[in-house]
């Protein structure tokens, strides 16, 4: 047996099958000089790819959709958006394309997808291209994501294609192989609405149904339910990214999955010192995608997949807008329950501890790291070691300690179990400073860097000796960071 036969892949294409009226045929542009640069075995595995073959010469072809199976029609995808506010109509994949599903060793289907493929029909002025930082950027910071417990997209693979883009200056370009429940967004509903072809909604419909939240299909109507989960799950989502302190930074219509994962990481970033109103991508003037604004997007956002399903909710207008005015009001609810939740968490509070309590010590401990710009992530994780009874290394980090030592003392009144909040405070969070220096290292062909940035944020929990600087703020010189847009 070959190779190529042992490692077969078969692709489901029901996507492409079932929604021609949303898919285009299209093939992936061949890479002149296709090069791993990174692959995820323990996700390949996953998957029933093998690595070894991956690694092979055909399989970087198929890793970048210049060798795909016969059966397999890769396709870009349309879908709509509202970007910062304004609607598009017609956005789509201009530089994706879906090869197909596959199954998954837990037994859901995960879509294989391309970023970086070349041109496509919605293209419109981009060129179709990506290149190796941004690429390296989304498997680095969507495989920390995972490793902290939140809901994502994965990275199955970065390859360099040898291909010299144009970006402000010329870079090396690179295919990044995503894996994820769905590509199915907010704008994808938008776009199937604004047809006009209801059958077409509910179809789409149903397909999110089997694939998300099959329970939804026993329901009275099950695109009620639909609803009603979707909200459920970007409630969620949105919390645990502010407990993490991270900024999407572009969460446009159809950058928001109806999974619930976290998908299309562009301008993004982990807070530093704690400010709700932090902001790093270049083009978000406004700060509408500022830190403490998501909550609120994400509810706005989903207002807009409302309006997208009203027809299939109710056949009367006036009580589908009620019913949906009504699931739609659950969102502040979830939300603040999920983040409160996490909050105690992240303070080692035990079950059973008075809500009021600890609201009351949450948001007096935000308001003094937000008044002494202390950093996020590394003080909940010492403040594990004040909980041990070490209270100097959260201590020190406010440049004026008074109202920290009132704090902590009522803090440590209620027995914080310190072993709980290791477990919930990361140690490694991919910071600005790190990755910047990664990127840079892997765009002059140096991996290193990245390699072990990437092992430090996939093992978020356990601090090891020798990661110290992983586990530290940005050097003062660092300054104001700023992400950009242009991927
Ligand atoms: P994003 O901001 O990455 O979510 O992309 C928004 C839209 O722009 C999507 O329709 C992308 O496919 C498209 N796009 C982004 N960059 C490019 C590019 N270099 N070439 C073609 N289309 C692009
Ligand atoms: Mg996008």
């Amino acid at each position: 047996m070959s190779d190529t036969a042992k490692s077969a892949v078969t692709f489901d294409g029901r996507f492409a099958r079932e929604f021609a009226e949303l898919a285009i045929p299209w093939r992936a542009e061949d890479a002149p000089d296709p090069q791993l640069l990174v692959l995820n075995e323990p996700l390949a595995a996953d998957l029933g790819l093998d690595p070894a073959f991956l690694r092979s010469h055909e399989g970087l072809l198929l890793l970048i959709g210049n060798a795909v199976p016969a059966e397999a029609t890769p396709v870009a995808q349309a879908y709509a958006g509202h970007q910062f506010g304004w609607y598009a109509p017609r956005l789509g994949d201009g530089r994706a394309l879906l090869l197909g599903e596959i199954a998954h060793a837990d037994g859901q289907l995960r879509d294989i997808h391309l970023k970086g493929s070349g041109r496509t029909p919605f293209a419109r002025g981009g060129d179709g291209w990506a290149v190796v930082g941004p690429m390296l950027r989304e498997y680095l910071v969507s495989e920390a994501m995972h490793a902290l417990g939140i809901p994502t997209t994965r990275s199955l693979a970065v390859v360099a294609t040898g291909r010299q883009v144009q970006r402000e200056t010329l870079l090396p370009g690179a295919v990044l192989t995503r894996v994820a429940s769905s590509h199915l967004r907010i704008g994808s509903f938008q776009y199937a609405r604004a047809t006009g072809n209801v059958a077409l909604l509910r179809r789409l419909a149903d397909h999110a149904i089997t694939r998300h939240y099959p329970a939804a299909a026993e329901g009275e109507n099950p695109y009620a339910v639909l609803f009603q989960a979707v909200v459920a799950a970007q409630a969620s989502l949105v919390a645990r990214w502010m407990l993490v302190g991270f900024v999407h930074g572009v969460m446009n219509t159809d950058n928001m999955a109806i999974s619930g994962e976290t998908i299309d990481y562009g301008p993004c970033a982990f807070m530093e010192a704690f400010d709700p109103a932090a902001v790093y991508s270049s083009i978000d003037e406004g700060g509408r995608y500022a830190y403490r604004n998501q909550p609120l997007v994400a509810e706005w956002n989903l207002a807009r997949l409302a309006e997208s399903l009203l027809p299939l909710l109710h056949d009367d207008e006036e009580k589908a807008v009620e019913f949906a005015v009504e699931s739609l009001g659950g969102f502040r609810r979830q939300y603040s329950a999920a983040w409160s939740a996490g909050m105690s968490a992240k303070l080692g509070l035990q079950d059973g501890s008075d809500d009021d309590v600890a609201s009351g010590l949450v948001d007096e401990i935000l308001a003094l790291l937000q008044a002494g710009h202390v950093d996020y992530t590394s003080f909940f994780r010492r403040l594990g070691r004040a909980a041990r009874g070490q209270i100097e290394p959260a201590r020190s980090m406010f440049p004026e300690p008074s109202g920290f030592d009132g704090w902590v003392q009522r803090w440590r009144a209620l027995d914080p179990d310190a072993d709980a909040m290791d477990r919930v405070n990361p140690a490694y969070i991919p910071r600005n400073h790190l990755v910047e220096e990664a990127l840079d290292a892997a765009t002059a062909d140096d991996l290193a860097p990245f390699e072990r940035l990437l092992d430090a944020v996939t093992t978020p929990f356990a601090e090891r000796p020798g990661l110290e600087r992983y586990a530290a703020a940005a050097p003062e010189d660092f300054g104001t960071y700023r992400t950009f847009c242009g991927t």
